[in-house]
């Protein structure tokens, strides 16, 4: 549904409210096709293309008309309704060509880990239910046909990607014909060589969140017992960076608060990281506990990202913070006119 609205509306010849996604992207969910995988907006996002989709065959004329017509709505201030309130809206002059450059593959079929703070945990059918059709044909006949363009982002997530039966093809396909920008969310239970190839390649990003710093705390997290094996893979990753590239392997940790919130777990977290060979801190919060709290986060949770920041600084690591930390940094700003943390700029 299109909406006219007075804040979208397009004053200057050629420029309009559109986003990377809607002009050159494509996402495969399990059961849709949309435009793009964002969602935490007040339009709710997702932008459908196709509803029950389970693998068939993709209609490219009529997907680039839909497209058009995305445009030529926009171009007259109506904006799709997912879209209102998006922060990946931008105004301005796109090129309006028929390729695709951002690819996301969500496939939500399977996962090697159990984490207590997982969407799936809370909607355990969701896994059994969901079809995993094959995303390689289309991979194929998009690049075959010259639609698909390397130089956008290419992400994988949802439930565990390197499991996956075709996981270790696609990506050695798309190193194969030179795309880069691959970048994967893993548990890092199982090792894949394929983008230990893009990361040695310098094409790929490799984050694992592992959110604890001892085997203990990680099995409890995790409801498995692959600790050691994980950090393991992280090594083998590592390894595989040089100076050029020592950012693409990240460590990740989920603040979840009552289970893995205190300078201790997190400081034995930095260090194997850092005894790893990883260059890249992450940090996040547990979603639902952020939602239930976001307008009362007490003082240790600051402490925390200050403290997991001031250690990532001396060892020279690049500091990342996901959207919901930086959000609540900004909330805190708004209200009190304190910075928590600073960052600088990735080199
Ligand atoms: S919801 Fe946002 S990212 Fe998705 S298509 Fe709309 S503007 Fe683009
Ligand atoms: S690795 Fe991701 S998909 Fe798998 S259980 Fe953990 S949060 Fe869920």
């Amino acid at each position: 549904m299109f909406i006219y609205n007075d804040k979208y509306k397009s004053n200057k010849e050629g420029y309009y409210y559109s986003c990377p996604w809607i002009e050159h992207g494509i996402v495969f969910f399990p059961q849709k096709i949309s435009f793009c995988c964002h969602c935490g907006h007040s339009g709710g996002g997702h932008t459908l293309v196709r509803n029950n989709f389970s693998g068939q065959k993709i209609d490219w004329v009529r997907f680039n008309k839909i497209k058009h017509m995305f445009r030529n709505f926009h171009k007259k201030g109506k904006i799709n309704s997912a879209c209102i309130d998006c922060p990946f809206l931008e105004y301005k002059k796109w090129d309006e060509g028929d390729y695709i450059e951002n690819l996301y593959i969500s496939h939500w079929t399977y996962c090697n880990s159990k984490c207590i703070y997982c969407y799936e945990r809370q909607n355990p059918d969701e896994f059994s239910l969901n079809t995993n059709y094959k995303v390689l044909p289309y991979i194929k006949e998009m690049h075959e046909s010259g639609m698909l363009r390397a130089g956008g982002m290419i992400y994988f997530g949802g439930g565990e990607p390197t499991i996956l039966d075709e996981f270790e093809n696609i990506v050695t396909y798309l190193l194969d014909n030179f795309y880069w920008g691959i970048r994967v969310h893993s548990s890092g239970i199982k090792y894949s060589p394929a983008m230990a190839r893009a990361i040695e390649e310098i094409r790929g990003y490799m984050i694992i969140s592992v959110d604890a710093g001892s085997p203990e705390v990680y099995k409890r997290i995790k409801q498995v017992d692959c600790y050691d094996k994980v950090r393991d893979n992280i090594r083998k990753y590592a390894l595989k960076t040089n100076y050029k590239g020592r950012y693409l392997v990240s460590g990740k940790y989920i603040i979840i608060p009552g289970v893995n919130d205190n300078k201790e777990e997190i400081e034995k977290w930095i260090q194997a990281n850092y005894e790893s060979g990883v260059w890249t801190t992450a940090l996040d919060v547990e979603e639902s506990w952020y939602h239930e709290n976001r307008n009362n986060i007490p003082e240790y949770i600051y402490d925390l990202i200050k403290y997991a920041k001031k250690r990532s600084d001396k060892l020279n690591t690049n500091f990342e913070m996901y959207e919901r930390l930086e959000n609540m940094i900004e909330d805190e700003y708004k209200k009190t006119g304190r910075r928590i943390v600073k960052i600088k700029p990735v080199e």
